[in-house]
C-alpha cells in the first residue's frame, strides 16, 4: 500500500523539483534570530520546510522560502492540484455559484463602500477572479486597480469592470490610492511587512487598507491547517503589531464580523496618518503572548498518525481515480450547504 501511496503522490506533487533558497533562520516578520522555535515540518508537499515560532515577536511562519523559480512553479503547476477545490470543473457558471465568490465580495464591499465615494482609487492586492472588483464596479465613479499574476482568470468574474491591472503596487504612484484591500493575501508573501510598508506608501494621507487573513487562535486545530502556499499564520496580536510597525494607525482589528464562512479570519482595517517616517514601535510581543501562541500549537496533534496518514492516501487516491475536478467539486458543495446555512447563497 505504502508503493502505491508513494506513485499516487508522486504524481501529485514532485518536492526533489521545488528547490529552497538558504535557510537564513530569521524571523519572517521581525528578523530575529535568536529564540525560533521549529514546530513541525510542512507535509503537503514535503519539500523541507518547517513550521517556526519566533520568540521576539510570536509570528508563527513557514521557513525557509523556495528558490523564486521554485515558488514560480509550485503555483503554476502544484497549487490548484494540491488544493483540487481551485479548480474550475465542467460548468464555470456552478463552480462559482458553489464557492461563493459573489455573495462573499457583496459581504466585504459593505463595509468598505462607505470609504469609497465618486472618484475615489480603489487598488485590490491579490484580485483572484476579480469577484470583489466586478462587486465595487457598481460604485457611482469608482476607478479601479489591481495586482493579479494569474492572467489567465483574473477576468472571470469582472463582469464589465473597468480594471487597471498593474504589475505590483510598486508600480503605482505614491501617496495616490483612496483604499487598498487584499483578502487572504499577505499569508501568502515572502515579506509581510514590507508588504504592508508598500501598501503604506501607495495610499494617501487619510486613506485605508482592509486585510483579511486565517486566523491562527481560531483556525489551527490539525496538521493540515500547514500547508506550503501559507508563509504567515496571523494572530491579531502579531497582525496588528505588523501594520502598527508599517507605520498604520490600527482602526479595527479583530475576528471577522461578519462570521460565517468568514468566522475563522482576522479582519483588519488601518489607516494612514501621515507620509512622515513614523517612529514605528517595536514588534517584539509581552512573554505571555508567546506563551499563549506555543499552548495553541502544542495542543495539536503534530506526529503523523496512521489516521491521518490513511485521510490523505484516501484524498490522493481520489484525486488519481477521479481528477481534481470531481474531487473540488465535493469541496464546494460543502461549502455551498454552509453559505446557504448562514443565508448568503
Ligand atoms: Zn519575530
Amino acid at each position: 500500500m505504502s508503493e502505491l501511496f508513494r506513485r499516487v503522490s508522486s504524481r501529485l506533487v514532485s518536492p526533489a523539483r521545488l528547490a529552497l533558497a538558504m535557510d537564513t533562520g530569521r524571523c519572517r516578520s521581525c528578523g530575529a534570530i535568536d529564540l525560533q522555535r521549529t514546530v513541525c515540518r510542512e507535509s503537503y508537499v514535503g519539500g523541507g520546510q518547517t513550521l517556526r515560532r519566533c520568540g521576539i515577536c510570536a509570528a508563527v511562519y513557514l521557513a525557509p522560502d523556495f528558490t523564486p523559480e521554485s515558488l514560480d512553479l509550485f503555483y503554476r503547476e502544484h497549487y490548484r492540484r494540491l488544493f483540487p477545490s481551485e479548480t474550475i470543473w465542467r460548468s464555470e457558471r456552478r463552480f462559482f455559484a458553489w464557492r461563493g465568490d459573489r455573495p462573499v465580495a457583496e459581504i466585504r464591499l459593505a463595509r468598505i463602500a462607505p470609504h469609497l465615494p465618486d472618484g475615489a482609487h480603489l487598488l485590490e492586492i491579490g484580485s483572484g477572479f476579480g469577484a470583489f472588483l466586478g462587486a465595487a464596479a457598481t460604485l457611482q465613479g469608482v476607478r479601479l486597480s489591481a495586482v493579479e499574476p494569474d492572467v489567465a482568470n483574473r477576468r472571470r468574474l469582472l463582469e464589465s469592470a473597468n480594471v487597471d491591472f498593474v504589475p505590483g503596487i510598486e508600480a503605482v504612484s505614491p501617496g495616490s490610492i483612496d483604499v487598498v484591500v487584499a483578502f487572504h493575501v499577505l499569508e501568502h508573501l515572502a515579506d509581510p511587512l514590507a508588504s504592508l510598508k508598500d501598501v503604506h506608501t501607495a495610499l494617501k494621507v487619510g486613506g485605508r487598507a482592509f486585510v483579511e487573513v486565517p486566523d491562527l487562535m481560531q483556525g489551527l486545530l490539525s496538521a493540515s491547517y500547514v500547508h506550503p502556499a501559507h508563509l504567515s499564520y496571523f494572530t491579531v496580536s502579531t497582525l496588528s503589531r505588523l501594520a502598527g510597525a508599517a507605520g498604520f494607525r490600527i482602526v479595527h482589528v479583530g475576528p471577522h464580523p461578519d462570521g460565517g464562512i468568514l468566522a475563522e479570519n482576522i479582519w483588519l482595517e488601518i489607516e494612514k496618518l501621515s507620509t512622515a517616517a513614523v517612529a514605528a514601535p517595536a514588534l517584539a510581543a509581552m512573554q505571555e503572548e508567546v506563551g499563549a501562541v506555543d499552548a495553541r500549537l502544542d495542543a495539536v496533534d503534530w506526529r503523523a498518525s496512521s489516521a491521518r496518514h490513511w485521510r490523505r492516501t484516501a484524498k490522493h487516491l481520489a484525486l488519481a481515480m477521479f481528477g481534481p475536478g470531481l474531487v473540488g467539486e465535493l469541496q464546494r458543495f460543502r461549502q455551498w450547504r454552509e453559505l446557504r446555512r448562514v443565508g448568503w447563497t
